[in-house]
């Protein structure tokens, strides 16, 4: 019998994980949302799209820069932006600091990088993982309703660390770094126009008090639909307004907007707000990855290395190195 894995989590740290382990043993991958890519996400509403979750990414790894290759290829991946000037409050403007990377963005969708890294996986999708228990030497996984989800002999979590934290079972050895990991969350404003906005940027940093980022969503490579525009709040600022009225929220970041572009879209004709409780990763979990030989329990993602698409790739592929040899040795 080949060994059987759960990966939970279908982002870039549960598909490369899945890509790497699937050939060697019996991989199922649960995802508690209808869609694959996790934080790499996209919506549609109407006659609007939006990646309200991370916007582009980079590639400084051989390792990825080989994934984002062959996805470029593909037509999964394409380039964007050229460049992202900084705004300020004060409505200066200056040019980008970092022109001259490569950025990368999801095609036609942010979500292009996952939906061509699920290729020939057994995933699960709207399958929350509730329970892990132990059951004969190996895992029994549950859902919310303790509905049973199977029973496996390793399990690896790449949920953000505070949700692996507490699906983990007490025995787990990486309790201690999880605790160690801080992560924080973020509001994305998403706003549907009729015309194009010409703000004179496809995407700008933001230095403000409220905000973070602003991007021309449609300015995207692929992108069909109306004029959309994203706009991401500070991480701080949301940590601060978790539980803040979304209507409030929606208005403070509007006004803010309005500071710093010139321009007031409080009577676009879409305007919507999306809560992520774990966006960004303020402090790491030290360690490339977590795993547990005796128990057969890991776990990795983002928060194991830094806040990047990058970081998730990286972790996980650092955790299928030190599993592959165990499968292969039977
Ligand atoms: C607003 C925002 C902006 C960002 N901007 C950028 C950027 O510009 N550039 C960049 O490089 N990075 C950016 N990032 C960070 C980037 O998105 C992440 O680093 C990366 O996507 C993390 O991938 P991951 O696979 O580790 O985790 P995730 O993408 O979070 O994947 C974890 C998956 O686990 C699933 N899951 C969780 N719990 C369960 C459960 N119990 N059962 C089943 N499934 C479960 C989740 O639904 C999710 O799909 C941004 C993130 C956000 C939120």
């Amino acid at each position: 019998m080949p060994t059987s894995i759960a990966i939970i989590g279908a982002g870039i740290a549960g598909l490369t994980l899945g890509q790497r382990l699937a050939p060697m043993a019996s991989v199922t991958l649960f995802e508690k949302s209808r869609g694959l890519g996790g934080r790499m996400a996209n919506r549609r509403r109407g006659e609007y799209a939006f990646d309200h979750g991370a916007q582009y990414f980079t590639a400084r790894s051989e390792g990825f820069n080989k994934v984002v290759t062959e996805a470029l290829a593909a037509g999964s991946l394409a380039i964007w932006p050229q460049a992202v000037p900084t705004l300020t409050s004060a409505g200066a403007t200056t040019a980008d600091a970092r022109a001259g990377e490569t950025r990368y963005v999801g095609a036609p969708g942010m979500t292009g990088l996952a939906n061509h890294l699920c290729a020939g996986l057994d995933i699960r999708k709207e399958a929350t993982v509730a329970s892990i228990n132990s059951e004969e030497n190996r895992w029994r996984l549950s859902d919310a309703d303790h509905g049973d989800l199977g029973l496996f002999d390793i399990v690896l979590s790449t949920a953000p660390a505070p949700q692996t934290a507490r699906l983990m079972p007490p025995t787990f050895s990486g309790h201690d770094a999880l605790a160690h990991t801080r992560m924080s969350g973020c509001f994305t404003l998403m706003i549907g126009l009729d015309d194009k906005p010409d703000l004179g940027f496809d995407a700008a940093r933001i230095e403000d008090e409220t905000l973070s980022f602003v991007a021309v969503d449609t300015t995207k490579p692929g992108r069909a639909g109306k004029p959309a525009l994203v706009v991401h709040s500070r991480n701080d600022w949301a940590e601060v307004n978790l539980e803040t009225d979304r209507a409030d929220v929606t208005e403070r970041m509007l006004a803010a907007l309005a500071k710093c572009t010139g321009r007031d879209f409080r009577e676009a004709p879409w305007i919507d707000l999306h809560r992520w409780r774990f966006a960004n990763v303020e402090q790491t979990a030290g360690e490339r990855f977590l795993f547990d030989p005796e128990t057969g329990l890991g776990a990795c993602g983002d928060w194991c290395i830094g806040n990047r698409v990058e970081a998730a790739f990286e972790s996980a592929s650092s955790l299928a190195d030190t599993i592959t040899p165990l499968l292969q040795k039977g």
